[in-house]
């Protein structure tokens, strides 16, 4: 299976080890830049076992980088909306209650 560029829309083959084509990551801001490798654990691509917050971030990355690239606007609507279901995650159950009462 080959590995391709996590950028929304881009199709560019990569190492598994890498987020990002060298071209996308380069046009990261740097904010993002250093989200992504705070939350990333080595080796994590061959487990397969991303933390959520790893993956709560490098969809912001994502979304923020289409919208620099001004990438299709349909893409990434679904891409914020993957973000809302990660985030909606890590609220726990007793917030999501008081939630519901007010
Ligand atoms: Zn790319």
């Amino acid at each position: 299976m080959t590995h391709t560029c996590h950028a929304i829309a881009c199709e560019t083959p990569c190492p598994p080890k890498m987020f990002m084509c060298f071209r996308h990551w380069k046009r990261l801001p740097k904010e993002h830049q250093s989200a992504v490798w705070h939350e990333y654990r080595p080796g994590q691509e061959q487990r397969g076992d991303p933390s959520l917050s790893y993956l709560i971030v490098s969809m912001r990355a994502r979304i923020a980088l289409a919208k620099i690239e001004q990438v299709e606007p349909s893409l990434i609507n679904d891409a914020i909306k993957t973000l809302a279901w990660l985030e909606s995650k890590t609220t726990s159950r007793a917030t999501q209650a008081s939630e519901e009462r007010e």
